[in-house]
């Protein structure tokens, strides 16, 4: 390919796009460029698969992906190309003069979307306002796909806070993935008990690793709903005690219903609270959590591919998955 003199090429890189459900492909597409001051570019070393972009990947997502062909992935960890840092960014960050943000709801924030994405890439575009909020410094010695876990963890510190878990309560967690694992551990951190409920042996096993014990969950004070389905959700309002509350931390598709009794809501006075995504204070505490050690949150990632590895393990992950690290470069 020959370049004129005086334009240089635009520079390429390889990213994952989505097509539509089970259509992702790796191609060579424009490099991201940073548009306006404070824009800070980062060459990803790693980025994570979650259980949200699995969703995604099978059915397309209404909130997390525009219409396609659109990026996919995001949580990663790379290196800001202008200072040579190793940094973290969660996938949003509220506006910070909205009505909701001015009430201090800054997770129901009017100009939170689109979140960004296009983290399975060798370069994504962390724009101005994510960078000024929800971008951070990894801690030195932190491994870069740890301190990739940062936006998911917020999430489960912003969703036990909205629990509102007190010390000595039991906490059931309904649902022991990489999200339902971490939410053991903030419960525990927050002085609550935790106990996972339901999930495949291989995940049970890796409850008392974050601080679970596992079990039926009847009669817990809280009951966390983790695994995303319409059964859990009702199982949840089962399962907690007269004057609880259900936590409802999974999405569901927009057409699906949950069947509420409500003589449990009435004349029991259980409370139904949902959950989504994360606040800048939630972020800080996640990074401050990860890098305590307190839990072995490595253990969590249970794969390793490359960018053109991820729609295969996406297609038909193993039954020991949890997530994945996509290693990009470094
Ligand atoms: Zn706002």
């Amino acid at each position: 390919m020959s370049v004129q003199p005086g334009r240089p090429a635009k520079a390429s890189h390889r990213a994952l796009i989505f097509h539509g459900p089970g259509d992702l492909r790796l191609e060579d597409v424009p490099r991201p460029e940073a548009t306006s001051e404070g824009d800070v570019l980062v060459q990803v070393e790693v980025a994570l698969t979650d259980g949200t972009d699995l969703k995604a990947f099978r059915r397309g997502h209404p909130v997390l992906l525009g219409p396609p062909p659109s990026p996919f992935g995001h949580e990663f960890c790379g290196v800001d190309t202008a200072t040579g840092r190793r940094v973290v960014a969660a996938n949003s960050a509220p506006c910070g003069t909205c009505a909701p943000c001015s009430r201090g709801q800054e997770t129901l924030c009017e100009n939170l979307f689109p979140l960004r994405n296009g983290a399975y890439a060798e370069f994504i575009l962390v724009p101005e306002r994510i960078a000024r909020t929800n971008l951070l410094p990894v801690p030195p010695g932190m491994p870069p796909e740890v301190a990739a876990m940062v936006e998911p963890l917020a999430c489960c510190f912003h969703g036990v806070e909205q629990a509102g878990v007190s010390p000595g309560d039991t906490v059931a967690v309904i649902g022991l993935g990489p999200i339902g694992l971490m939410l053991c551990a903030c419960v525990a951190d927050a002085g609550g008990w935790p106990v996972g409920v339901g999930s495949r042996p291989e995940r049970r096993a890796l409850a008392p690793l974050f601080g679970a014990e596992t079990g039926t969950g009847e009669g817990a004070d809280i009951v966390i709903e983790a695994a995303g389905s319409v059964a859990a959700w009702e199982h949840a309002l089962e399962l907690v005690r007269p004057g609880g509350t259900v936590l409802a931390f999974g999405g569901l598709p927009r057409e699906s219903r949950v069947e509420v009794d409500p003589f449990r809501i009435h004349y029991e006075e259980v409370t139904l609270k949902g959950a989504f995504h994360h606040t800048p204070r939630h972020v800080r505490t996640a990074l401050a959590f990860l890098g305590s050690g307190a839990y072995p949150f490595e253990r969590l990632i249970t794969h390793q591919v490359g960018l053109e590895g991820v729609a295969r393990l996406l297609a038909d992950p193993p039954r020991d998955y949890l997530k994945a690290a996509v290693v990009v470069s470094g």
